[in-house]
C-alpha cells in the first residue's frame, strides 16, 4: 500500500477519497484533468505515493510518471492538433510548486501567448569560476 500524507489533497485523489477527471491509472500512477486548467487538455501525472517533490521519487517510478506524461502529450497532441507541450514539474515553492505531492504537468500548446509563460531571461550578474562549478556539480551527480 502506497505511503500517503495527511491532508494532502494528490493523495486523497489518488486514493478515491477526492474525485478528479482520470485520464490514466495504474497500480503506481494516476493521471487526471487539473482543475484549474491553462489551457485545453492540461493534466497532471502523479505518483499514488507521496513524495514531496521531484527530487525524492525513486528512480524506476520517475520513469513511470514521465512515460505515462509522454503518452498523455502524444495523445492530447494528436487529438486537439496542439502546436506543442510541456511537460514540467515544479519542486519548492521558489519553482512554483503549490501542491507539495509530486506531479508532472502536461500542458498542450496552441499558442505562444496561450496562458504559460516561461522566461529564460538571463539574469545572473554573479559571475562563477565554470569549471570550478562544472567540477563541483559533476562530484555530486
Ligand atoms: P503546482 O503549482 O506545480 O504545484 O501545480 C498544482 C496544480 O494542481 C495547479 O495547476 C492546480 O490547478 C492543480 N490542482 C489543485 N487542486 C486540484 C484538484 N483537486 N484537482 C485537480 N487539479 C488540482
Ligand atoms: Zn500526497
Amino acid at each position: 500500500m502506497a505511503k500517503k500524507k495527511e491532508n494532502c489533497i494528490f493523495c486523497k485523489i489518488a486514493n478515491g477519497e477526492i474525485s478528479s477527471n482520470i485520464l490514466y491509472e495504474d497500480e503506481d500512477i494516476i493521471a487526471f484533468l487539473d482543475a484549474s486548467p491553462t489551457t485545453k487538455g492540461h493534466a497532471l501525472v502523479v505518483t499514488k505515493e507521496h513524495f514531496d517533490n521531484v527530487l525524492y521519487v525513486p528512480k524506476d517510478l520517475i520513469g513511470k510518471a514521465f512515460s505515462v506524461a509522454q503518452k498523455i502529450g502524444q495523445a492530447e497532441v494528436s487529438l486537439f492538433d496542439a502546436k506543442g507541450v510541456n511537460i514540467l514539474t515544479n519542486a519548492g515553492e521558489a519553482a512554483g510548486q503549490t501542491v507539495m505531492h509530486f506531479h508532472i504537468h502536461v500542458i498542450p500548446r496552441y499558442d505562444p501567448n496561450d496562458g504559460l509563460q516561461i522566461g529564460f531571461t538571463p539574469k545572473m550578474i554573479e559571475k562563477f569560476d565554470l569549471p570550478v562549478l562544472v567540477n563541483e556539480i559533476k562530484k555530486r551527480i
